[in-house]
């Protein structure tokens, strides 16, 4: 396999979960009259999820995502109901069942219950779903477990249509949450490290990734998380780009640092292995043409992208 210096690899494929086109019209949030007239519009739709099951509606070959809310409502009780915002000025929810309810749906005929994971990888619905599908999923995530208020214990109310917790008792107010993950990729001119932990399918390498931690800056995060899982040093670092994560709730923080040592030592408790991947080497794998089967994550996660950006030469080693 001959590959260029600086390898062209075709046209770029779709990152997931990102450019919603819901309109999240938070002034509205507040306006019960007028989200109660929304659950009544006959264009309203909801996204029907239980933990991290996803209910979709079989319609001949396709699957549809976005449940009509009686419909919906018909599936079970729905522990929460929260407003997305408006796609194409149509309301969107995110209708919330347990866990429980949900996997029993697998057994009807019409329906197919999948993770979320399964339904973006393999590209299972219009790609416009999967990031109201996100909202929904960390949402009603978010919601299942935060019934009591974090300051007195009391239980909460759902109030901004799914977008606070009220407490009775105390009158604290509680916000969903979004947990900041930093993922980078390091880089030493023609050379980049990659990663496997043990939970990744056999032969995938990718990015190292971790929590931001607080009080600390992007930057800061990506130096330490690099010298902890590779005992490597870095200067240089430069994002790249973002990505909601809804696994639970985490939002990735893609970037790119210049490696300043070359010696890697893996912490074996995060990773079962890293290395060094010269450029010609990763684009092999991105290309699914390795000779041992080695490959990158897919299209869908930012690892995907941020590997791919640096073999085309967008980013300086
Ligand atoms: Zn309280």
């Amino acid at each position: 396999l001959h590959v260029p210096a600086h390898p062209d690899l075709g046209p770029k494929p779709q990152l997931g979960y990102v450019d919603s086109a819901i309109e999240r019209v938070a002034e509205r949030r507040g306006d019960h009259a007028w989200l109660e007239a929304a659950q009544a519009d006959a264009g309203a739709r909801a996204y029907v999820l239980g933990g991290e099951h996803i209910v979709l509606n079989k319609q001949g070959e396709a699957l549809d995502p976005a449940f009509p809310l009686a419909q919906a409502r018909a599936l079970g009780k729905a522990a929460e109901l929260v407003f997305l915002g408006l796609m194409q000025g149509a309301p969107r929810f995110g209708y919330g069942l347990d866990a429980a309810t949900a996997a029993a749906l697998k057994a009807r005929p019409d329906l197919v219950v999948l993770d979320l994971r399964t339904i973006a990888a393999q590209g299972l619905v219009n790609a416009q779903h999967l990031p109201p599908l996100a909202e929904a999923k960390a949402l009603l995530n978010w919601h299942a477990r935060h019934r009591f208020c974090a300051n007195c214990g009391a239980a909460t109310r759902v109030s901004q249509g799914g977008w606070r917790r009220d407490c009775p008792a105390c009158k604290a107010e509680h916000f969903p949450r979004t947990d900041p993950v930093v993922i980078m990729l390091a880089v030493d001119g023609d050379r980049c490290v990659l990663g496997r932990a043990a939970r990744f399918v056999p032969n995938m390498w990718s990015c190292l990734a971790g929590f931001v931690e607080p009080g600390e800056s992007v930057e800061d995060a990506v130096r330490r998380e690099v010298r902890e899982e590779v005992g490597l040093a870095c200067g240089r670092v430069r994002y790249f780009a973002s990505q909601p994560w809804p696994f639970p709730a985490s939002l990735m923080i893609g970037c790119h640092a210049e490696a300043r040592s070359t010696e890697i030592v893996v912490d074996r408790g995060e990773l079962e292995d890293a290395r060094w991947f010269d450029r010609a080497e990763v684009a092999a794998m991105l290309l699914r043409q390795h000779p041992q089967g080695l490959t990158t994550p897919p299209p869908v996660a930012i690892a995907h992208h941020i590997i791919r950006a640096w073999v085309e030469g967008e980013v300086d080693g």
